[in-house]
């Protein structure tokens, strides 16, 4: 059998190491029309502050290694249209300007996203950034250490946007965040979050401008100098884009079924509206544990979820994805968040009702100085007052207790009820936690205020 697979990322990468696994003389072909193998834009912001010095050791698989395992891998080579009823796909080889077709088997897509740019006057200008990706990671590198940036500008303040305004802060520049939504990671974290974390910016130079709207970049010979909004303007000598990203899929649009966001469509067998097609990462959808709907969530972990479960059913082993919750987590400055599931401030967007209880504690015993380590911690749980089903949470801390999150995200995939959280055996030891982990505290909290 041949597989193809098309893009190199996550879910790309996932689907060959599962092909690779379970049918290791399956001959595959691996595109990716970039001139890097499996950029992990994830690290960016690592390779950005200079905890990681090789923008090349940002990947997770080289040609020469998976060669070495009998994947047939093609960089700079673009898979540009897909003939289904010949089950074939065009290239065009970048390295020498040849074409030609390529008959596969089984077909899988995964071609990602790209950031959208705003449409609005001066968008061409000069030092208009975007990150995502190994040619961006590299350019903004050097702004990073260019001593006559002095002002950056990020737009859109979802967590690769807060990535991007730390990465510029840390390197001693002054950052104006500008959102359309009346606050940073409103999408992530409910207020009681971003309350504390955008003081924490602000102390550490980033100035949140939020509730405003692009109108236009400004500039002079060719490069910007300020973004415009309704309410301000702000100087700039390096704007980033962070505000969403677009499907990669304009060149399938003939070939397999798209939705209105041009997302394309799949089973949960990850098959498109194509027999032997299947398609994954971020330009999918994904099942949605909390409503058992579907939901845009581009996420690494999502990619490669998918990627396992199209190349298990490519091979013959049917095999549907599981639904996910939308688990992420972040570090802003000295804090480190994690959400997943519906927030009180998602609810509405979701159509569902829910009712939350906050608990704020310390993560260990009271007796454990702060010189040890104690420090507070922000627990939101959020559930559905009819059912008592659990349907999303949020921890913040200057400690690091993000993944009390993942059990929460296995509890909305089970769909447990506050009475299963609320006595759940979790360990406790001074070291680490407290007689009653949080998750424990804020069920019995709910249950109270059910009662
Ligand atoms: P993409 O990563 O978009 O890659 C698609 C690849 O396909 C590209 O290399 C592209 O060149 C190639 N391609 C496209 N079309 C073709 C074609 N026709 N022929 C050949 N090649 C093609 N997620 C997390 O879970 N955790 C994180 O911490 C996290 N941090 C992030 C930080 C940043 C700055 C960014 C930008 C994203 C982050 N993400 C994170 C999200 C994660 O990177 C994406 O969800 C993931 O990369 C999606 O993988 P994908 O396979 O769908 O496609």
């Amino acid at each position: 059998m041949k597989v193809i697979v098309v893009g190199s990322s996550h879910g790309g990468y996932e689907a060959v190491r599962e092909v690779l696994a379970d049918q290791p003389d399956t001959e595959i072909q691996w595109y990716e029309k970039g001139d890097f193998l499996s950029f992990l834009s994830c690290g960016m912001q690592l390779y950005l502050e200079g905890v990681v010095k090789d923008v090349n050791n940002v990947a997770y698989a080289t040609p020469a290694g998976m060669r070495a395992q009998g994947v047939n891998v093609y960089t700079r080579e673009e898979v540009s249209a897909v003939d289904p009823a010949q089950h074939q796909v065009h290239i065009l080889n970048h390295n020498d300007g040849t074409e030609r077709d390529e008959h596969y088997d089984k077909l899988v897509l995964s071609p990602g996203a790209v950031p959208f740019a705003l449409p609005v006057p001066g968008k061409d200008l000069d030092n208009i950034y975007a990150m995502r990706g190994r040619d961006w990671a590299v350019q903004l590198k050097a702004k990073t250490v260019d001593p006559d940036l002095k002002n950056v500008v990020v737009i859109g303040s979802g967590y690769i946007g807060i990535e991007a305004a730390e990465v510029f802060a840390k390197a001693g520049k002054k950052v104006t965040i500008i959102d359309m939504l009346p606050r940073l990671l409103s999408l992530y974290l409910d207020t009681e979050f971003t309350d504390v974390l955008t003081d924490e910016m602000k102390a550490k130079g980033i100035y949140p401008a939020t509730g405003q709207a692009i109108k236009s970049f400004t500039g002079e010979n060719g490069k910007v100098t300020a973004v415009v909004t309704d309410q301000a303007t702000y100087p700039a000598d390096l704007v980033v884009e962070a505000a969403g990203i677009r499907p990669n899929t304009a060149w399938l649009k003939d070939t397999v079924d798209l939705d209105e966001k041009g997302l394309i469509k799949v089973d949960q067998y990850q098959q498109t509206s194509q027999a032997d097609i299947y398609a994954v990462g971020d330009a999918t959808l994904v099942p949605f544990a909390p409503t058992a709907g579907s939901a845009r969530i581009a996420l690494a972990t999502n990619a490669r979820r998918q990627g396992r479960i199209a190349g298990k059913n490519l091979l013959g082993t049917p095999q549907a994805m599981p639904a996910v919750s939308g688990s992420s987590a972040l570090s802003v400055f000295d804090y480190h968040f994690a959400s997943t599931g519906i927030k009180e401030g998602t609810a509405g967007a979701y159509g569902v009702t829910t009712k939350s209880v906050l608990v704020t504690d310390t993560f260990r015993p009271a007796f454990v100085p702060e010189t040890a380590g104690n420090t507070k911690v922000w627990f939101k749980l959020t559930y559905d007052p009819a059912t008592q089903r659990i349907l999303g949470a949020q921890i913040m801390s200057k400690a690091d207790v993000t993944a009390n999150i993942n059990t929460i995200s296995l509890a909305i995939q089970a769909g447990l009820k506050l009475a299963d959280l609320a006595y759940t055996d979790f360990f406790f030891q001074p070291g680490f936690d407290r007689p009653w982990n949080i998750m424990n505290v804020a069920a019995q909290a709910a249950l109270r205020q059910e009662a």
